[in-house]
């Protein structure tokens, strides 16, 4: 299995990551990748960028040195009731919007019945893409129950790969999230989170763990061309 498209990565823009949109451009026209989804930080994580950031991402051509470019977020959603850091008005504009619990801008409490409300939010939000890295042991959720969910509604899991690289105590949480998406034909995308372009496009991690368990490659929306566009027509993003 390979990745051809990577949908959540950062930029310098989420002033934690060190590579300016130009310069994922150009990594990602040398290596080859398809696609990337350019997704920095809501605004309630420290350092990131004003509305008028993720508003202007129109000045990026769609395709750009043969590489389609979607412009995205990262939002982060910030308590159990869906709330997220970033306007409707924001969110319409992009195309491919990602939810994320983070420790720094989650303001609420932290159980298994919370952190389930707040995705079961994400699924019903017409906005939300996918949940990212949602392997985070610090935010359990009840994942059968989710998982289903965002099946139904033809969201995303994200299979994190900087989760499995990095982060031991994610990985048993990301075998498992794995496995029920299979039993429940719930589509992932398999992405880096890179915040440099060493890390664009390689999911080896990932990719791994799920061969390991014979995921299906039908189920993996970035691990073909054609699998990819047929998501993108279905959420009605432009090919090119
Ligand atoms: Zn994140
Ligand atoms: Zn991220």
């Amino acid at each position: 299995m390979k990745i051809v498209a990577d949908l959540h990565t950062h930029t310098v823009a989420s002033v934690h990551a060190y590579a300016t949109a130009l310069e994922m451009i150009h990594e990602a026209a040398r290596t080859g990748l398809h696609a990337f989804a350019i997704t920095d930080h809501g605004e309630s994580m420290h350092g990131t960028p004003h509305p008028y950031y993720f508003m202007n991402l129109h000045a990026i051509p769609r395709v750009y040195e043969g590489v389609r470019v979607l412009k995205g977020i990262e939002a982060n959603i910030t308590d159990s009731l869906g709330n997220l850091d970033a306007d409707d008005s924001v969110l319409s504009n992009l195309d491919f919007c990602i939810a994320s619990l983070h420790m720094p801008t989650y303001k609420d409490t932290v159980s298994v019945e919370a952190c389930t409300a707040a995705y079961m939010q994400m699924a019903r939000n017409p906005h939300i893409n996918m949940i990212a890295h949602s392997g985070s042991p610090y935010f359990k959720y009840d994942y059968e129950t989710v998982i289903k969910e965002f099946a139904h509604k033809g969201k995303l899991i994200e299979i994190n790969n900087a989760s499995i690289k990095h982060k031991p105590d994610f990985v048993p949480n990301c075998i498992e999230i794995a496995k029920l998406c299979m039993k429940h034909s719930c589509r992932v995308s398999v992405d880096t989170d890179a915040h440099f372009v060493t890390q664009l496009g390689r999911a080896q991690e990932a990719i791994a763990m799920l061969e390991e368990i014979n995921f299906p490659e039908e189920l993996v929306v970035n691990s073909s061309i054609r699998n990819f566009n047929k998501y993108l027509s279905e959420m009605n993003i432009p090919l090119e």
